[in-house]
């Protein structure tokens, strides 16, 4: 009979794949996707990757694949699917059936319009956008990051590890501030501009200057700065990667709310067979529906598909999401569901060190510290109830 077919071999693919055996599932799995690389790890790209300290992303051996039999198909896009026939139209022309789908397809990154030709700027999704962005940084003295989300920010303190002059632009009041909120922007602003970056907020970039070789030496930016630049990173955000799923019939999100294959709580998806997970995914928690770009969710959706696919009952412990974020000597860790309209707390600071409590309604949503780990990592058991911040706070006071 046909396969378990997953599309997007990156982590949330691999993890599937790795659940179904582990799970006991005896058929056919086949891992297709369109890198030529076999499942790699992104967090190391903007880290340790890109600082030349590692070169080794792998997430699993060569031998792996097939200890576990797991059919690898790289360098392969797929193009369509037929949710009728279940089949997939290959890029290269071929069909494969499936007995069910995964969509693993993650995201691809937001780029500048127009500026395509020109050498020296790049983005950061993909193990060889990191491996010419390396090359390019070696040469480079003077970095202009654009956007200071998750990468922008990560890149910023690699960059000024390498020793390299670094400016950073962001749109919104503060770094992260979509993300974290504006409070906590401003100690994620203090800490780079403490090491040097010069940071703009509230400010775009006008236009890219670029020499007579259509190489980039620099930006004007909405602020009146001319800047100048032989390095430029557009760190602008993802969209996830659904084109291939144009007139399948399965339902997406609304581009305007982050777009996404819409899933349920289990990454069902509106067609029958037919799962989503990873960054692609536009899943339930609760009432909302929601992307989640982190490393550690991808393995727990994993884990849920498998369990609903196989016909397995879904756990019923609250889960606490997790993600982190590593910049220059701290790492910035998140456990819950921080989010900007949230009411923050402060709770403990030390130079770049801090403590925060997210909360709503004066229920704990979140909490979030920067070179905290233990604080952090003990008050998983208050987010997976429902505490109230007040008490939390009455007992570290
Ligand atoms: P991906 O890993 O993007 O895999 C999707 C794969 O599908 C890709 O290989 C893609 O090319 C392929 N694909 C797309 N379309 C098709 C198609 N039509 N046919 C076949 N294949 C297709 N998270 C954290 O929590 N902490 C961190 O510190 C952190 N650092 C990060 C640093 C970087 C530079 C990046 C890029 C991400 C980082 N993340 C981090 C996020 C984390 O890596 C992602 O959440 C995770 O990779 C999601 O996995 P995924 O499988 O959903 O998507």
């Amino acid at each position: 009979s046909a396969p378990i077919v997953i599309v997007g071999a990156g982590l949330a693919g691999l993890r599937t794949a790795e659940e179904l055996r582990r799970a006991g599932y005896e058929g056919g799995v086949l891992l297709v996707g369109d890198e030529a690389r076999p499942p790699y790890d992104r967090p190391p790209l903007s880290k340790q990757f890109v600082r030349g300290e590692t070169d080794d992303t792998t997430l699993r051996p060569p031998e792996f694949f097939t200890e576990k039999n797991i059919e690898l198909r790289l360098g392969t896009a797929v193009a369509r699917v037929d949710t009728a026939a279940r089949t997939l139209t290959l890029a290269d022309g071929d069909t494969i059936a499936y007995d069910q789908l995964v969509i693993a397809t993650g995201l691809r990154p937001r780029r500048l319009p127009g500026v395509e030709e020109v050498t020296g700027v790049h983005v950061l999704r993909a193990h060889d956008d990191a491996e010419s962005l390396r090359t390019d940084l070696a040469a480079a003295q003077r970095a202009l990051i654009v956007g200071a989300g998750f990468i922008g920010c990560e890149l910023a303190a690699s960059f000024r590890a390498a020793g390299k002059d670094v400016t950073l632009v962001e749109p919104q009041p503060a770094p992260l501030a979509s993300v974290l909120g504006e409070q906590i922007g401003g100690y994620v602003a203090r800490m780079h501009r403490d090491h040097g970056v010069d940071l703009h907020c509230g400010v775009g970039v006008d236009t890219l200057r670029v020499d007579v070789d259509g190489h980039v030496r620099g930006a004007l930016l909405s602020d009146g700065s001319d800047i100048d630049a032989d390095l430029v990173v557009i760190g602008i955000g993802s969209v996830p990667a659904t084109d291939w799923l144009a007139g399948s019939g399965i339902e997406l999100a609304d581009p305007t709310a982050g777009g996404g294959v819409l899933a349920d709580e289990l990454g069902r998806t509106s067609a029958e067979g037919v799962w989503a997970v990873g960054d692609v995914a536009a899943w339930r928690y609760g009432d909302i529906r929601k992307r989640v770009e982190h490393w550690t969710s991808a393995g727990e959706q994993a884990k849920l598909v498998v369990t609903a696919l196989l016909g397995g009952a879904a756990p019923t412990a609250a889960r606490v999401p997790y993600f982190w974020s590593d910049q220059y000597d701290v790492k910035i860790q998140a456990l819950g569901t921080p989010d900007p309209a949230d009411e923050v707390t402060v709770v403990s600071e030390d130079g770049h060190k801090f403590l925060a409590y997210y909360s709503r309604d004066g229920i704990l949503t979140a909490v979030l510290g920067a070179g905290m780990t233990a604080q952090v990592m003990k008050l998983r058991a208050k987010l997976a109830a429902p505490t109230p911040v007040a008490d939390l706070l009455a007992a570290t006071s």
